[in-house]
């Protein structure tokens, strides 16, 4: 039992595999002045917070990872902004989610309809925010638009395979398994292709069906293992957009490879898209319009108990999850 003064909750001493993943009591944090304190009931895992575990995106140590949540506001700093109030049911943004309490900002927080549960809440906003930003600001889908998805059922994949469905894209996805290709047709997929022993039939594939002339954008997610093959498949003037690194970081690259096609290329973080609460707002509100009128979900893998966290790093890390995966606090 965690005391008035002291809560529990998983922290990272030192950068490695997901054995240093530590269960611990530490002190409750204080809010600062501009800030609200959120009692967590589920925090929303991502692949970023595997890379800040590894090191591969390095952290100031020891720290408690985590960049998204939902709970009740417990307590709001003089200063903070906006109309949130002791008892709101929020999803937020921020570090240090994978807690019983989160000193947050009201940058990026947003009040959860009654219609949106605690745990869909926790799910929605860190993959559902960078999905609509890669759809409408890195690329704007247009109806028509012949567009590649990597790794198609995983939590951002499935939410983009909705979203350029519903922007009246024809959508291609790649993932490791039938299962997989299954969920990803479910979620808008027109056509999947297992990527897990090559790419030639992926290559093939998108020949055919663009008449030889490559997709009009990827959205890549995946990394170093798919990279090169994005630069093959997309057409001349098309776009790449790189957006993860879930097989490893993709090394330098030689710009005059672009030229072959005049392709643009695209590097994006979620981050740089929401600096402002204005930014983060138009973002959110189109998000919660869409869950709120049915036409996007948000397929929960599964919910681990804040114990079994490391378990829930490997499973992600090791290819054998789909949707979003959440930690119940
Ligand atoms: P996912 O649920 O998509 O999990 C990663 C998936 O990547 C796996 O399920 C797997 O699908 C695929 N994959 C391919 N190769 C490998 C490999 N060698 N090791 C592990 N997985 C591999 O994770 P998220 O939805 O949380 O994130 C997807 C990507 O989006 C990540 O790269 C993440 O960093 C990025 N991201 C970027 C953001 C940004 O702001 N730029 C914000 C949020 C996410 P399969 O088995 O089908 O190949």
């Amino acid at each position: 039992m965690s005391s008035a003064s002291t809560m529990h909750a998983i922290q990272i001493p030192k950068h490695g595999d997901s054995s240093v993943l530590a269960y611990v009591s530490v002190p409750k944090p204080t809010p600062k002045p501009d800030q609200v304190l959120v009692k967590v009931a589920y925090a929303g895992i991502n692949y970023i917070d595997t890379y800040q575990r590894s090191g591969l995106y390095p952290q100031t140590l020891p720290f408690i990872p985590g960049r998204e949540g939902s709970g009740e506001i417990v307590e709001v700093g003089p200063e903070a902004k906006g109309d949130f109030k002791v008892g709101d049911r929020v999803a937020f943004m921020g570090p240090g989610s994978y807690a019983e309490y989160d000193a947050v900002s009201t940058m990026s927080l947003a009040k959860l309809p009654e219609t949106i549960s605690l745990e869909k809440g926790a799910a929605f906003l860190l993959q559902g925010l960078t999905a609509w930003s890669l759809v409408r600001q890195a690329y704007k889908v247009e109806k028509g638009d012949w567009v590649l998805i990597h790794a198609a059922a995983g939590g951002v994949g499935l939410l983009l395979c909705q979203m350029c469905k519903y922007l009246g894209a024809n959508v291609i996805g790649t993932t490791s398994s039938d299962a997989k290709a299954e969920l990803a047709k479910e979620n808008g997929a027109d056509y999947v292709v297992d990527y897990s022993n090559g790419y030639d039939s992926l290559i093939a594939k998108v020949n055919e069906l663009t008449g030889n002339k490559g997709v009009h954008v990827v959205f890549d997610g995946v990394g170093a293992a798919t990279f090169d093959v994005s630069l093959k498949v997309v057409r001349r003037l098309g776009t790449v957009i790189s957006f993860g690194n879930s097989s490893g970081a993709v090394p330098p690259v030689n710009l005059m490879r672009l030229a072959e096609k005049n392709i643009r290329l695209m590097r994006t973080t979620l981050f740089q898209y929401i600096t402002t609460r204005e930014e983060f707002d138009a973002l959110s509100s189109d998000l919660l319009q869409l869950v709120g009128e049915g036409k996007l979900d948000f397929a929960i893998h599964k919910v681990y108990p804040i114990q079994d966290v490391k378990q829930a790093h490997d499973d992600l890390e090791g290819r054998k999850t789909t949707g979003k995966l959440l930690l119940k606090i």
